[in-house]
């Protein structure tokens, strides 16, 4: 067991020498409970309680853990660093430098207990420098689940959407206004009504709501703003697929299509055959940036018919796998939130069985329960 108040006093001696203005005579309390987080500091007026999660006073956490969490809390009792804004991560980033730690890091189980594990993944912030590392394989697994569906996860200090070191970012070349002209052009001559006046603007974010590429804001008005994930303006991204996406974020603005439905659905498949694109497929990373690889599984929307040509291994385990209910949570469909099956597998012969089918368009969810008639 470790001593807290030792360690404490070691803590408050570093962070004075490194001459950060930590108010250690206002802290009343120090003490070790059982807690959520590592660490917490409470501020009330003029007075600071810091609570140390209790596992870390165990033998089996490493003295470093203990400390750079009594530092974190430590820094938040300087004048204006009580969030983890700017002052806060320039002190930690001097404690860093100067005695080793990983105060800018995200500190999970892994971080903590088993720092010794290999990082298997280091996820860095542009913008202040934190990073977060995966050290199990089956955290690895379950984020490049969340990855290859085009998430991002994002610091805890800044709120800015973390980099991938096995996928760097690449500087953004495609001209999204000239894109957007020419898919507006492919839109009208293909006789769809878009309605170009009604957006507002067309700019690009990191997209983490449900894992979308593109995304779209309706305001008052009916005025549009379509946001683009800023993935799809490098390089490497064929510029078909950033036209695609585009489309199917405009295709929103016409009369009716402001959710996914029938006259939508019949609008992109115009366009499909006029132009070749892939619009009723839902994308992830290997659709956009590896669409070499093979197609491994094809997944296929039972409601709306949208498909999901997989190019990886089964991303789940066997227990999710069989689970049936599980598999649907995962595999919502984009467009129509339908459940996804797997082409020929028993799941969706099960369900085909009770369904109608109207030229070659599935129009019954035994999810959703009601029709959704395509033609
Ligand atoms: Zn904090
Ligand atoms: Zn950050
Ligand atoms: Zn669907």
């Amino acid at each position: 067991m470790h001593d807290l108040e030792k360690i404490a006093q070691e803590c408050i001696k570093e962070v004075k020498a490194a001459r950060i203005p930590v108010q250690d005579d206002r802290i009343v309390l120090i003490t070790a409970k059982k807690i959520k987080d590592w660490g917490v500091c409470v501020a009330t007026p003029r007075r600071f309680e810091i609570y140390i999660n209790l596992r870390l006073l165990s033998d089996q956490c490493p003295v470093k853990s203990l400390k750079e969490t009594m530092i974190h809390e430590l820094i938040h009792t300087c004048p204006g660093a009580y969030d983890h804004g700017e002052l806060f991560r320039h002190y930690a980033r001097i404690m860093d430098e100067r005695y080793g730690y990983e105060i800018l890091s995200e500190s999970d189980e892994d971080a903590v207990f088993h720092p010794d594990m290999p990082v298997l993944r280091r996820l860095v912030c542009p913008k202040c420098g934190a990073h977060s590392d995966i050290r199990s394989k089956e955290q690895l697994r379950v984020y490049e689940e969340w990855r290859v569906r085009g998430m991002h996860t994002f610091c805890s200090f800044c709120d800015s959407a973390f980099v991938d070191e096995a996928y760097p970012e690449k500087p953004e070349v495609h001209d999204l206004e000239q894109y957007a002209k020419e898919c507006i052009d492919e839109l009208k001559a293909a006789g769809v009504p878009v309605r170009e006046g009604n957006i507002t603007k067309i700019s690009t974010d990191y997209l983490v709501e449900r894992g979308h590429w593109g995304y779209y804001f309706l305001k008052p008005n009916e005025q549009f703003r379509i946001l683009i994930s800023r993935e799809l303006l490098q390089e490497d991204c064929p510029v078909d697929r950033l036209k695609e996406v585009l489309i199917l974020e405009l295709l929103h603005t016409c009369k009716g299509c402001k959710k996914q439905g029938k006259t939508y659905a019949k609008y992109a498949k115009r366009l499909e055959e006029i132009y070749g694109y892939h619009l009723w497929e839902v994308k992830d990373w290997d659709a956009v940036f590896a669409q070499e690889k093979p197609v491994l599984h094809t997944y296929v929307c039972t409601t709306c018919g949208a498909k999901y040509p997989a190019r990886r291994k089964y991303l789940y385990s066997e227990e999710e796998k069989s689970g049936q209910e599980k598999m649907g949570k995962i595999f919502r469909c984009e467009f129509c939130r339908g459940l996804m099956y797997e082409s020929g597998s028993d799941a969706e012969a099960t369900v085909s069985k009770t369904q109608k089918r109207y030229g070659g368009l599935v129009v019954w969810s035994a999810e959703i329960g009601k029709t959704w008639d395509m033609e």
